[in-house]
């Protein structure tokens, strides 16, 4: 028998307790800003400066969380809706700029780590600067920006709907599910995607088409939208984090449904093509795509977010989710 509801909310507020006495405002984060903004102007002045990831997607920065930023040119921000080329030209033009921000970056401030990371399907220089925040700069790539706002929508039209993704993505960290973990498979970018997606199936937001979303309407730098605690004592979001547990486990249909926010209702993976056959085929980068848990991603095409997925790592998913239950989301043990 899992615990109750308010035995579960309880101990994740209390493994967030920690919180209620940090600075959340995401102007803490204002200062990097103004760093990399000085670093990409002296590059090309003409550029401009997003924040996105999770400081955009919950409006509150979280000590420890690296902060991802993207320099878009007048026209990418103009034409906020348009998609991103994805051709190797555009990647090598990409690279070739990233390359100078490194150099200028490790001018300024030359005790910081830069280091250039090129066989990514994005190009991104990884910066690990002194001050305790790190920083993903990328360019000329909207697609972050509004997988951003899409989410933070979402959230704000039920701002404590954060308190979950925040469990959910804190659990996946510690039981080594996360990407950002050595065996991982699925960043917080899919988690935070499988949290909406439920939530949708629920009824308890309402949907938005992602091409609503327009980077010409984006705040470079996101507002701070404040956090507070769960309401109920916690009894709510344990309901709502037993309740998603419940749904990926044994309502989601895995085998044959797509996790996707493209469009309402359900998507299958017939639809997509993502199937046994398209599986056997395709390669990014030379590794094998898996078309066993699909998330499709609301802006690249034909792009499963939970690519990394093996058969393998997909059993662990399942068998971390159960016992997920028991520990309320590894908070109780
Ligand atoms: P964290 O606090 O762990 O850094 P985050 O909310 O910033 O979480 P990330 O997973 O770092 O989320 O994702 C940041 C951005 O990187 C996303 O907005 C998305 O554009 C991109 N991204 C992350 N994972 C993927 C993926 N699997 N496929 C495509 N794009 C991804
Ligand atoms: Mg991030
Ligand atoms: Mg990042």
């Amino acid at each position: 028998m899992p615990p109750a509801a308010a035995v579960v909310g309880r101990s994740i507020m209390k493994a967030f307790q920690h919180l209620a006495t940090q600075d959340l405002h995401t102007r803490r984060v204002e200062e990097a800003y103004r760093v990399v903004v000085e670093c990409v102007t002296a590059v090309d002045p003409a550029m401009r400066l997003y924040m996105f990831g999770s400081t955009a997607v919950y409006g509150v920065h979280e000590k420890g969380s690296d902060v991802d930023f993207v320099a878009l040119s007048e026209t990418d921000v103009e034409d906020g809706k348009g998609e991103d080329a994805a051709t190797q030209v555009a990647k090598g033009l990409q690279a070739e700029f990233l390359g100078k921000l490194a150099r200028v970056v490790r001018q300024k401030h030359f005790s910081w780590n830069v280091e250039e990371v090129r066989r990514t399907r994005v190009p991104v220089i990884r910066v690990k600067g002194g001050s305790g925040v790190d920083f993903d700069i990328t360019v000329n790539r909207r697609n972050g920006v509004r997988n951003s706002a899409l989410l933070r929508a979402y959230f704000e039209q039920d701002p404590p709907c954060r308190w979950l993704s925040m469990g959910v993505k804190r659990w996946s960290k510690r039981v080594g599910l996360n990407a950002s973990v050595v065996g991982g498979s699925i960043t917080s970018y899919g988690f935070n995607l499988m949290v909406v997606y439920y939530l949708l199936q629920r009824g308890a937001l309402q949907f938005i088409p992602p091409t609503a979303i327009d980077v010409a309407k984006v705040a470079p730098v996101p507002p701070y939208l404040p956090l507070e605690p769960p309401q109920n004592d916690g009894v709510e979001l344990g309901e709502r984090v037993l309740d998603f547990l419940q749904f990926y486990m044994n309502e989601f249909d895995a085998a044959r449904h797509v996790i996707s926010l493209s469009r309402p209702g359900i998507t299958t993976k017939e639809q997509l093509n993502w199937t046994k056959d398209a599986e056997d085929r395709a390669r990014m980068n030379g590794e094998k795509i898996n078309y066993q848990w699909c998330i499709e991603d609301p802006y690249e095409l034909n792009l499963n977010v939970g690519r990394n997925v093996t058969p393998l790592k997909r059993d662990f998913l399942r068998k971390h989710m159960d016992k997920a239950r028991e520990t309320a989301l590894l908070t109780s043990t």
